[in-house]
């Protein structure tokens, strides 16, 4: 089969390297330049718990009309995989529009609501196929991933009578990818947006990793109010979403050996400087609710805070040095100011502590009190974030 991947970031890739290796004709898009060069220079790393290999495969820079010297040609694939952020959808789709033919096929497999629409303007509903995935993908750096452990993917056709689903997910089973075909797409689809909408929104709002939810006796009350108003709007739309297998299945994330101290990918966007989906999680559970005329308070305010958090991301309090004693951990990589606060300041004295720039950082952070975690977290977990830091941003549509 001849598949173009619309997004060749973590997820791309990974559906990438294993379809290739299972013997189809790959194409990647993707319009981070540093990334399409090195994946066409040295192939595309993946580490996994085997090892690191290189992967070859064509990649282009695309949109075209950004990269006129460098874009690929984009001739008519059997499938386009769209795999950007649901922020990028559109954009995408209206960038691989050259690979989408009379006879495409075209598939989803991102978070979020909100992508089915932005690609039926590029492909009539009948060769369109959607799902979602819990396969866990790293970018390490330009043109190498890290897959994480395995995942199951499920995908089905928006119209009925379509076999296209099986095929697919049999293509892709077979590629390592383990996939199923659903004949009720939309309600996969909700049940992975309920999961995210409380999940990811929480993590990231409490900046921790997901086994760390467990501690918080009052999650399964915070948890229902969320999915009761994901669910008013499902039931809106026609579909059921089953809350209490909902809620079952995040506390099963617990586990440290589940994905415990998996960092949602939310709280990655943000500490990496990026937009993250939440329009598109609870955001897109907001804006549908109001007009329906259904109230969702709580999806609202998620949706204020996270955005609160994205606009502050460059005045984040990571880091307090206390009088005589060593810097505590610092998530952000930043280099910490010294705060004169004594010791037994309370929180009205943080306030107080005034925010100025630190020289060596040019004036990017400021520094406030810190008190370390009753039981601190494990030291994977608080690894996992300036590891995931240290990916170069800047010349790619990423932070776009
Ligand atoms: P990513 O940010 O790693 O990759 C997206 C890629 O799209 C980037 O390489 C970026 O350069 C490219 N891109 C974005 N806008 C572009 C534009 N306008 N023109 C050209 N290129 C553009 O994202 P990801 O982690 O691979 O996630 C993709 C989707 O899969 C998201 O919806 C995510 O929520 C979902 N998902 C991710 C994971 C995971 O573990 N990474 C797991 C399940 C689902």
């Amino acid at each position: 089969m001849k598949i173009t991947i619309a997004g060749a970031g973590a997820m791309g890739c990974r559906f990438g390297a294993a379809l290739t290796a299972s013997g189809h004709d790959v194409r990647l898009l993707d319009g981070w330049e540093a990334h399409v060069a090195a994946i066409n220079d040295y192939g595309l790393r993946v580490t996994d718990e085997r090892g690191t290999r290189a992967v070859r495969m064509p990649a282009a820079l695309f949109p075209a009309a950004r990269f006129p010297a460098t874009a690929g040609d984009v001739p008519p694939a059997d499938l386009v995989i769209v795999f950007a952020k649901a922020t990028a959808t559109a954009a995408v789709a209206a960038a691989a529009a050259g690979a989408i033919g009379p006879a495409t096929r075209v598939l989803t497999l991102q978070n979020g609501l909100g992508n089915i629409e932005a690609l039926l303007p590029y492909v009539p509903r009948d060769r369109l196929l959607a799902g979602t995935t819990t396969l866990g993908t790293e970018l390490v750096g330009p043109g190498h991933i890290r897959a994480l452990g395995s995942g199951e993917t499920v995908l089905g056709a928006l119209a009925s009578g379509s076999s296209a689903a099986q095929r697919i997910a049999a293509d892709f089973s077979s590629a390592g990818l383990y996939a199923r075909a659903s004949a009720d797409v939309m309600a996969v689809i909700w049940a992975k947006v309920a999961f995210n909408c409380v999940m990811n929104s929480l993590c990231t709002i409490a900046s921790i990793p997901v086994s760390a939810l467990a501690r918080y006796p009052g999650f399964d009350d915070l948890a229902g109010t969320i999915l009761a108003e994901v669910a008013a709007v499902a039931a809106a739309e026609g579909v059921r979403v089953d809350t209490g297998a909902a809620l079952a299945l995040m506390k099963a994330q617990f586990d440290p050996a589940a994905s415990g101290n998996h960092l949602a990918s939310t709280l990655q966007d943000l500490l990496n400087g990026r937009p993250t989906e939440i329009a598109h999680l609870n955001g897109a559970i907001a804006s549908r609710a109001m007009a329906r005329g259904l109230a969702a308070p709580a999806n609202t305010l998620i949706t204020q805070l996270v955005g609160l958090l994205e606009a502050t991301h460059d005045r984040r309090v990571t880091s307090l040095r206390l009088p005589g004693r060593r810097s505590s951990s610092v998530m952000h990589g930043h280099e910490p100011d010294m705060c004169k606060a004594s010791e037994g300041e309370t929180l009205k004295g943080v306030k107080a502590c005034p925010a100025r720039p630190s020289p060596a950082m040019t004036g990017k952070t400021a520094s406030r009190r810190y008190t370390r975690p009753a039981t601190p977290l494990s030291s994977d977990t608080w690894c996992a974030a300036p590891r995931i830091l240290m990916m170069p941003r800047t010349s790619s549509p990423r932070r776009s």
